[in-house]
């Protein structure tokens, strides 16, 4: 009794990306990025599955490190973008969260808070992304100022983000890199540059603390393979079943719009999944889906909650045959190439009506 749309969510595979994410990089400076919910995959379950072996997790923003608290996480949470108002300074010492500071608002509030006692500060050099970060005319006084308040914590990591490491072959990470050398040489504290594609593409980006996030998924960043990407195994496998088949006629049109005709007599399932549970809308004819294992194409325009298969070509299918549309047999990112978005996108937007099952 209950629809057969869900996500599994396999915690085993979870594990073992965590783990190789540990053998790339410093063993006890692997932090998991859990933010956005965990990427879609539930970031309760995914923390306290992590828990004991994280040193520390990072999430964006502090309502989803509170959350975390409220669920009895208890270690160190990295704000990755740090504060947007100056009175979550004083909650994040309170709470053991740690704060990015990538501006001089940051600064200042930190440096003008009362807290009891000092904050633990990441401050994040602008290499060439553009996005957050001190420039480098401004970055060396605003780690001294940092350096010198009594309200931050002796040690300051110091850190950057790599705007193209998922491209094995563009020489900006190498640039960035050197840029951030420049920045930092003859200051004696960690670093961390390493995002999921630095970590596994990019032996020079596994310095001091590593931030994966979306390799711990399972999913490649790359388009190309790459030895140790291939490693991973996917966490998320979205499921469903058939819960409808019709023959029909050559020339017949199948769902909104009529926008795909059949040209021979055709066999068409319906799917119990549509974009309100994050399939995207956008699919066009022809993304693959598996039934029973086996390939089918899905045709006409995706729905709220159905999707259509064409099953001509297979046999065996029948009301109730599962369905993966994406996971271990269909690489998401292959889902992703189809509709022009990344798999980043389909698993973070995935609403909460798909329940998550846990397994492993
Ligand atoms: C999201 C994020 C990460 C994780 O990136 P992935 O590509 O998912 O591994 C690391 N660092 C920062 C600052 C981030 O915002």
């Amino acid at each position: 009794m209950s629809r057969p749309t869900k996500a599994l969510i396999d915690l085993t595979a979870l594990r073992h990306n965590y783990a190789l994410a540990c053998r790339l990089g410093p063993q006890d400076k692997t932090l998991a990025v859990i933010k956005a919910n965990a990427y879609g995959h539930g970031a309760i379950h995914i923390a306290r599955e992590l828990e004991a072996a994280v040193p520390a997790f990072g999430v964006a923003c502090i309502e989803e490190a509170l959350a975390l608290r409220q669920a009895g996480v208890n270690k160190p949470i990295l704000l990755l973008e740090g504060t947007f108002t100056a009175d979550e300074v004083a909650i994040a010492v309170e709470q053991n969260f740690w704060l990015m500071v990538e501006n001089k608002h940051q600064v200042q509030a930190i440096v003008d808070a009362s807290l009891l006692s000092p904050v633990t500060a990441w401050i994040k050099a602008d290499t060439g992304m553009n996005r957050l970060g001190f420039q480098a005319s401004e970055f060396s006084s605003a780690y001294q100022q940092l350096k010198q308040s009594p309200n931050v914590c002796d040690e300051i990591v110091l850190s950057t983000h790599l705007a193209c490491a998922d491209d094995l072959s563009n020489p900006f990470t190498l640039e960035q890199m050197a840029r951030f050398s420049a920045l930092t040489t003859g200051l004696n504290e960690p670093v961390s540059l390493a995002n999921s594609a630095g970590l596994l593409g990019w032996q020079q980006a596994r310095a001091g603390w590593v931030r994966p996030g979306f390799m711990l998924y399972g999913v490649s960043p790359f388009t190309v393979r790459q030895a140790d990407a291939d490693q991973l195994k996917p966490v998320m496998q979205l499921q469903s079943a058939v819960i409808s088949i019709r023959n029909i006629a050559s020339g017949e049109a199948v769902g909104y719009g009529g926008t795909w005709s059949a040209r021979r007599p055709s066999a068409i399932a319906t799917v119990a999944i549509g974009y309100g549970d994050g399939y995207p809308q956008q699919a066009p004819q022809n993304t693959p889906v598996l039934i029973n294992g086996q390939r089918a194409p899905i045709v006409g325009r995706v729905s709220m909650d159905m999707t259509m298969v064409d099953i001509t070509d297979l046999s065996g299918v029948s009301v109730g045959s599962p369905v993966e549309l994406w996971g271990s047999n269909l690489p998401i990112n292959e889902v992703a190439r189809h509709t022009a978005t990344s798999a980043y996108e389909l698993m973070t937007r995935m609403p909460s009506r798909v329940p998550r099952i846990y397994l492993g």
